[in-house]
């Protein structure tokens, strides 16, 4: 079992993977990505991945030099070379080789990267625990601007964001949109519990949609959970009973300290839990 890196229809080993110095990804992060993962040997939601693929990508209009079907086989046999069955993907379409300026309709048509590699978010403790975070003073970048719904290689604001938590010490820094409300963590959706009740921020307020929020939005369904996304001030996560972070590579993971206050009762609270048990039995049942 080892990392293996397609690009552009060839496997290299992780250490010889390479692209050019002139590509629009790298000289500019003009480019898209997803992050998906393998439970199994089984591509979790790859579907709704490729929906995101497709409309990050169609909103800088980049059109994929492959599709939906091919990259699909291509990540197949990316993990089959790579062995491993329970695994992280990442799928990076950049707009290719262009020259020194921007113009990037001067540039080769798009790249297509795919790595099948393991990835570690958070100590396994905090999982257990629950995880402490700040407020970041950098906002997410504003809707009209680079929208956060497009998942581009563009990730200095939230790199910016995460500076700061590492800066004060804590692994994450939930970002505030150009309004002063709730957004989201550098590479993760938030949610809060009040009142028994499930909250998270919606697209309006300038955050990503996760595929992982999506999923526990529809399980709180199941579980008879009530949820609504809903604007959320630094007020109300204070006041919250409970609060956790979704990704694709983190998971679900709990918070339980957020600038320096404990959330309710400063431990994982029982919705949290209840909700990641319900998430790993779906990820492992395919
Ligand atoms: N927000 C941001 C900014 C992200 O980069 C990510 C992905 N790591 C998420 C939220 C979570 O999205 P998903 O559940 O689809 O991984």
């Amino acid at each position: 079992m080892s990392p293996k890196v397609w690009i552009d229809g060839k496997l290299f080993e992780k250490d010889q993977a390479r692209i050019s110095v002139y590509d629009h990804g790298l000289l500019y992060g003009d480019g898209v990505f997803e992050g998906l993962r393998v439970y199994h040997g089984k591509i979790f939601e790859v579907e709704k991945h490729l929906d995101r693929l497709f409309g990050s990508a169609r909103a800088i209009r980049l059109t994929p030099p492959h599709g939906r079907d091919e990259l699909k086989t291509a990540m197949q046999e990316t993990l089959r070379a790579s062995g491993l069955t329970d695994c992280y993907i990442r799928l990076v379409l950049t707009r290719g080789v262009g020259y020194l300026g921007l113009n990037p309709n001067r540039c080769s048509g798009g790249s297509t990267i795919i790595i099948a590699d393991t990835i570690d978010m958070y100590p396994r403790e905090m999982y257990e625990k629950g995880m402490s975070i700040i407020t970041a003073t950098v906002i997410r970048n504003h809707p009209n601007s680079c929208s956060p719904r497009i998942k581009s290689l563009n990730y200095l604001n939230n790199i910016l964001a995460k500076i700061e938590a590492a800066d004060a010490n804590v692994p994450e820094a939930v970002m505030l949109n150009h309004e002063g409300n709730v957004a989201e963590c550098s590479a993760d959706n938030i949610f809060i519990v009040r009142d028994g009740q499930l909250q998270t921020p919606g697209t309006a307020d300038g955050i990503l949609e996760g595929v992982t929020r999506n999923a526990i939005l529809n399980l709180a369904k199941k579980l008879g959970i009530n949820a609504i996304e809903k604007t959320l001030q630094r007020f109300d996560l204070y006041v919250a009973e409970e609060c956790f972070l979704t990704g694709t590579a983190a998971e679900v993971v709990p918070v339980t300290r957020i600038d320096g206050r404990p959330i309710g009762a400063g431990v994982p609270g029982p919705i949290t839990g209840k909700l990641t048990e319900a998430f790993s039995r779906l990820v492992r049942a395919g």
